[in-house]
């Protein structure tokens, strides 16, 4: 890490977020120099350290409102950003969504507008989408939301006129807005601009590459000209750079080297899938973790073709891309945050900004156009200081797009391999009696419920003399329903796949220890495979031949392998070296339908 106070550039280096030691900056917000108004904060406490706020000079209301959003300590954006902006200076700074950089510019500005008492607004904050442009709005919001008669509002395409004209009209103090629908509020007079005192530009390389430059001009024109002025941006390309020499005013200028950081939390793997397989591929990988998915695909046919198969296979899925009504887009992401819906598959435009925190997988479904676009994909599961996952679909023709993006990101990606029925499998049976102990000891913590099971046991003791072991057995079944609870479809394309894919690649000596490593896995030598007599002309089914095997003899369900279901016969994976007692049952086997 590098502080260098005196040319205004704070170069944080790769530290943890929020890390409280990060930056001292007491010289700088000292009284003296920032000639903050004077509060005496929550001095009163005495303790200074309960709240890593209280050094910025903030009013109540705002560290009552950092209070209950749970704010502890400053993050290093915000140490750094908040006491110049404090300062009135413009403001120059790179880092990207999750370092907290909405707040570092939004407490500062609503300090400002403590006592504002004019109609029109005096903050105006443009940004590329208008997903972030409501969640900027609601940042605003709910930093003050503890303040008196603060308004913020959200101005962006795709809605109604007549309510945003309205609510103009009353009394606003920020405007948060996506460029287009700004100017034509601003051409229409229906947004008046003579007040503004502050611009922020947030997210302006992504404002960039949507072709807004020319607007944001236009924009910047038409304001006041003695206005404090805040950019930011992921990253610095030329153009950017030029937006701030030709409108920015001895900024102060802060870098997050946070690329890495960002994603520090985020697992990055890719997998080697031809075309044809790939939505297979993305099942089995929904198999092992389908609460809070985002699949990136390149168009909004394939955002629908998706969600409709993952949907036919049970999943709880919506789809959010460019024709989805404003409307309902925000509906979609509100039950996604709610947890109504568990996987969204989205198009990179209609994702932007999306910050959800209960994201845990992010699925690059098509390979991103560029790093930027991988970076902030990516960037949507490890959210608030979570941990997240990402994985990266690959192609043949793919390989060296891979290359390039590990090394402009300079991250090595894991490759991972595509889950086999056996993996699948597992994970099913150890869900199941996941859920089968958790039901158990929330029905022993609800009264009603436990009379209730009560009730059924001795009915089903009296009337149909069963036991409790045939009880349970009979309840199971029910949990486990009609359907075949293991996958059974060839999965040999996998292996296939993996062998043939590792032949051809020239990845380095370091790969391919990895891949010889799973090899080893996939030709798992301490199975037999068993052939049974029975098979899908018996009716027969994987989790049928499983329960006969373990009925019938000492073995563990869990130790079996890989079940193949022919017309008629059927193949069994079982641990090698069985004893010879346990190898006479299997060939007495009575089937159990
Ligand atoms: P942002 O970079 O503004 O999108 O913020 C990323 C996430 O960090 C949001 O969910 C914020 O609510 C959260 N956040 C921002 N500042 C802090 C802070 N000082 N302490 C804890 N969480 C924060």
């Amino acid at each position: 890490m590098a502080l260098k106070k005196d040319n205004q550039s704070v170069d944080i280096g790769d530290e943890d977020f929020p890390k409280d030691d990060i930056l001292n900056l007491d010289s700088i917000t000292s009284d003296k120099k920032t000639g903050i108004k004077s509060q005496p904060l929550e001095a009163s406490k005495g303790n200074k350290n309960e709240n890593g706020f209280l050094d910025f000079g903030f009013n109540q209301s705002i560290l009552n409102s950092l209070r209950n959003k749970g704010y502890e300590n400053p993050t290093p954006i915000q140490k750094a950003a908040i006491p110049e902006l404090m300062l009135g200076r413009d403001l120059l700074g790179q880092a990207q969504t999750g370092t907290g950089k909405t707040a570092a510019f939004a407490l500062p500005l609503i300090e400002k507008l403590a006592d504002n008492k004019e109609l029109n607004a005096k903050v105006l904050v443009m940004t590329p989408t208008r997903e972030l442009a409501t969640q900027v709005a609601e940042s605003f919001k709910s930093y003050s939301s503890e303040s008196s008669n603060f308004k913020t509002v959200a101005i962006y395409g795709g809605t109604d006129y007549r309510n945003q004209i309205s609510v103009l009209k009353r009394k606003v103090d920020v405007v948060v807005g996506t460029p287009g629908r700004i100017m034509d509020h601003i051409r229409q007079g229906t947004f008046k601009i003579k007040g503004i005192s502050c611009l922020v530009l947030d997210e302006a390389d992504e404002m960039l590459n949507m072709g807004f430059l020319e607007d944001i001009e236009w924009i910047i024109d038409q304001l006041p000209e003695n206005k404090q002025m805040v950019l930011f941006s992921a990253t610095m390309p030329n153009e950017i750079r030029n937006i701030a020499k030709k409108y920015l005013n001895d900024p102060a200028e802060i870098l997050i080297k946070s690329v890495k950081k960002e994603t520090q939390l985020i697992a990055q793997k890719f997998l080697f899938v031809q075309r044809h397989h790939k939505l297979d591929a993305l099942k089995r990988i929904l198999e092992l973790n389908n609460e809070g998915v985002i699949i990136f695909v390149r168009t909004k046919l394939l955002t629908i073709s998706i969600s409709e198969a993952l949907e036919n296979s049970g999943h709880s899925v919506a789809v959010l891309n460019g024709d989805i009504p404003q409307n309902q887009r925000e509906n979609t992401v509100d039950r996604l945050k709610k947890g109504f819906i568990d996987i969204l598959v989205a198009t990179d435009v209609a994702a932007r900004g999306l910050d959800v925190e209960r994201i845990k997988l992010v699925v690059n479904y098509d390979f991103p156009f560029d790093k930027e676009t991988y970076t902030h994909r990516i960037g949507r599961t490890g959210r608030a200081g979570r941990s997240g996952e990402a994985i990266l679909f690959v192609n043949q023709r793919e390989k060296h797009f891979l290359r390039n993006l590990e090394n402009s990101t300079r991250t090595k990606i894991e490759e991972i391999n595509i889950p086999s029925n056996k993996i699948i499998n597992e994970k099913r049976m150890e869900k199941l009696i996941e859920n089968l102990n958790e039901s158990y000891l929330n029905q022993e913590e609800n009264e009603e419920n436990k009379a209730l099971i009560i009730d059924i046991l001795d009915n089903l003791k009296d009337k149909h003399s069963m036991n409790e072991s045939s009880i349970a057995i009979a309840a199971i079944n029910l949990v486990i329903g009609n359907k075949s609870f293991f996958v059974n479809q060839d999965d040999s394309w996998i292996y296939k796949q993996n062998n043939t894919d590792r032949n051809r690649s020239n990845r380095n000596a370091n790969n391919r220890s990895r891949n010889s490593n799973r090899r080893n896995n996939y030709q798992n030598d301490s199975f037999e495979t068993y052939k049974f007599n029975f098979g899908k002309f018996d009716g027969i089914r994987v989790a049928n031949i499983i329960s006969s095997i373990c009925n019938s003899t000492n073995i563990n369900g869990r130790s079996i392998g890989k079940v193949q279901i022919f017309n008629d016969y059927s193949l069994v994976d079982l641990p090698k070296d069985l004893h010879r007692e346990t190898k006479n049952k299997l060939k007495n086997i009575k089937l159990r339908h």
